[in-house]
């Protein structure tokens, strides 16, 4: 029987790994289906992060993470979960990927979010072929072209601001004609020379032939037509939360979620079911930065130690 089991290794739950083995608790693994690090590990530059005060990539700011978090005696497995049930005597049940299954005293769920798919025709048939969600991972084999970028939100505008070093263009096709992000990432789009706007337009479809993506046809609010002969679309319109951890057999979640599907958890991080904690992008009102997902990581592992000692 684990004393707490973290699901999720991104910046939450590499945090509560640290704070709880730190603070005493003695059997934690944390289930992280990847490697450690998290989403921020795709982002091509973090400037946020207290104490770095240099730019950096989110691989270069989390790299010395999970060696500092496991010092205490945090257990990193592999492995990918699939559910967390409450058994009878209130511990709960971990269902691993592949049949096994592991009970633990407490559980703190950091599963964070994944990129949202914004539904234009082409994007799934040329996902991996030219449509991309990741400009560090995919921006290279664009140097010197033309890219597109869909989104009017920080990540969207701070990606094209990357992507506008390494290519030769970036139209930045946005369904309004103002931005979700932050006004001094505006402020540096405006300014920059090889970055158009094209504004109340959303993306009809991308085309392109077996080898991948050849072009994007743009409509805009009075529908205009606009064909962009561009080799790649980065896709930056939001997030989804991934709580399918907590979903029952019978459709139910095991503690109460929002209708956005975020999890409900109070200052401690506590959700409705005692035992059982949510930390990070997961849960509601997250300010979606990695200090604030740590912030919570921590708070969530403390709870669970004060869980724990209760029993
Ligand atoms: P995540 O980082 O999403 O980590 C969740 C982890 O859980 C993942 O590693 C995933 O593999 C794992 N996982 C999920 N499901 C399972 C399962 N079933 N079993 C096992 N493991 C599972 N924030 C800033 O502060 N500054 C920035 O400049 C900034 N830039 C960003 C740029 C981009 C492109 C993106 C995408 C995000 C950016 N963010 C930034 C936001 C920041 O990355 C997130 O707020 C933060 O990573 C959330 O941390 P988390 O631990 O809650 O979740
Ligand atoms: P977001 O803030 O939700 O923005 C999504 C953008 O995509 C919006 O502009 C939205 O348009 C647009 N959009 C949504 N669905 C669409 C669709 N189907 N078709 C076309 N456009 C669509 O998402 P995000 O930019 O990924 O940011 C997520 C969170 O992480 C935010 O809280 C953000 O602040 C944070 N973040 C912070 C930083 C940083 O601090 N430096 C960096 C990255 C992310 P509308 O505006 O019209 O709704």
């Amino acid at each position: 029987m684990l004393d707490l089991a973290i699901i999720g290794g991104g910046p939450a739950g590499l945090t509560a790994g640290l704070y709880a083995t730190r603070g005493g608790l003695e059997n934690v693994v944390m289930y992280e289906k990847g490697m450690p690090g998290g989403q921020i590990t795709q982002s091509s530059e973090i400037e946020n992060y207290p104490g770095i005060s240099e730019v950096v990539t989110g691989m270069e700011l989390m790299e010395s993470w999970p060696k500092q978090c496991m010092r205490f005696g945090l257990k990193h497995e592999m492995k990918e979960v699939t559910r967390v049930s409450l058994n009878d005597d209130k511990t709960f049940k971990i269902y691993i990927s592949g049949g096994e299954e592991i009970n633990a005293k407490s559980v703190i769920v950091c599963t964070g979010s994944t990129p949202k798919r914004a539904g234009f025709e082409g994007e799934d048939e040329f996902f991996g072929k030219g449509v991309s969600t990741c400009a560090t991972c995919d921006g290279f084999f664009y140097k010197d072209k033309e890219v597109a970028v869909l989104g009017g939100g920080d990540t969207a505008l701070e990606e094209a601001l990357y992507l506008s070093k390494i290519c030769s263009k970036v139209y930045i096709i946005h369904r309004r004609d103002t931005f979700r992000a932050s006004p001094a990432t505006v402020k540096k789009v405006k300014q920059s020379s090889n970055i158009e706007l094209v504004l109340n337009s959303k993306i009809k479809k991308v085309y392109g032939n077996a080898m991948g993506v050849e072009g994007v046809l743009s409509i805009d609010k009075e529908g205009k037509e606009r064909d962009l002969k561009v080799p790649g679309i980065f896709v930056f319109v939001g997030m989804n939360v991934n709580n399918s951890v907590l979903k029952q057999s019978d459709g139910s979640y095991l503690c109460k979620v929002n209708e956005y599907g975020e999890v409900i958890v109070d200052l401690s991080m506590k959700t409705s079911t005692s035992g059982l904690f949510a930390a990070g992008d997961i849960r509601i009102e997250a300010p979606k930065q990695v200090v604030c997902a740590a912030g919570d990581g921590a708070t969530a592992a403390l709870g669970a130690i004060s869980y724990v000692d209760m029993l």
